[in-house]
C-alpha cells in the first residue's frame, strides 16, 4: 500500500474513532494530513463518522483541488497552520464540547487558556492562546491563527473550537484528545481549590519536551 493510501485510511479511521466518542458530531469537525506535493484533507459537509478514503480531498501545494470531493469550509485554518509550521504533518480541528465551553469563558488568560493541571498537558499541547471570534468563512480569521501559530502547535477560537496539529497524525490525536481531557477536568474543577503544577515544574516540562 503507497503511503498515501495508508494515510487515507488513517484518516478515516481516526475520524470515526473521534465520532464515535463523541469528539465531534453532525457534520462538524476537519482532519488533514501533509502529503509530499499538497494535502489530503476530509471534504465539505461530511460526518467525520462516515468518511469514504476515495473521496477525501487532495490539494496542491497551492491549496488547489487535485481530486475528490470538494474541501471542508474550514481548510483555510488548516493551511494557515501548516504555512507557520514546517514541522506540522496533520491538523484537527474538531467542535469539542469542553474544549468549546472553556472558548466561551469570560476572564480567561487569551495567552494561554488552560491552566497546567497535568504534566500530558504541557507535554502534548503547550501554551494554548485564544484567537478572537470570527464569523464561518470569513477569511480575516485565517490571518489571526497564522499570528499565533508562529509560536504555538495549537489554538482556540473563541466561542468554536480547537485547532491543533501534530508532527503526525497519530501525535495530533493524542494532542486535541489531550486538550479535550483537560478543558473536561477544568470544568469539572471549577469553584473547587485546585492545586495546579508549579511554575518550576512547568518550566522543567517546556524545557524537556519541546512542542514542534
Ligand atoms: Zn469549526
Amino acid at each position: 500500500m503507497s503511503a498515501e493510501a495508508k494515510l487515507r485510511e488513517e484518516i478515516v479511521r481516526y475520524g470515526q474513532s473521534m465520532f464515535e466518542r463523541r469528539l465531534t458530531f453532525g457534520s462538524s469537525g476537519n482532519i488533514s494530513a501533509r502529503l509530499d506535493d499538497g494535502w489530503l484533507m476530509t471534504p465539505t459537509n461530511v460526518s467525520l463518522g462516515r468518511l469514504d478514503p476515495a473521496r477525501l480531498t487532495k490539494l496542491d501545494e497551492k491549496g488547489n483541488l487535485v481530486s475528490g470531493d470538494a474541501p471542508t469550509k474550514e481548510k483555510f485554518l488548516h493551511i494557515a497552520m501548516y504555512r507557520e509550521r514546517a514541522k506540522a504533518r496533520a491538523v484537527i480541528h474538531l467542535h469539542s464540547t469542553h474544549s468549546v465551553a472553556v472558548s466561551c469563558l469570560e476572564g480567561i488568560d487569551t495567552d494561554d487558556v488552560l491552566p497546567p493541571i497535568t504534566a500530558y498537558y504541557i507535554m502534548r499541547v503547550g501554551r494554548l492562546p485564544l484567537v478572537p471570534y470570527y464569523p464561518p468563512g470569513d477569511e480575516a480569521l485565517a490571518e489571526a491563527v497564522r499570528a499565533k501559530a508562529t509560536k504555538h502547535s495549537a489554538v482556540l477560537l473563541a466561542n468554536h473550537g480547537p485547532v491543533v496539529t501534530g508532527t503526525s497524525l497519530d501525535a495530533a490525536v493524542n494532542a486535541t484528545e489531550e486538550l479535550e481531557e483537560t478543558a473536561r477536568l477544568y470544568l469539572m474543577l471549577h469553584g473547587r481549590e485546585t492545586r495546579f503544577l508549579d511554575p518550576a515544574a512547568v518550566e522543567a516540562l517546556r524545557k524537556k519536551y519541546p512542542i514542534e
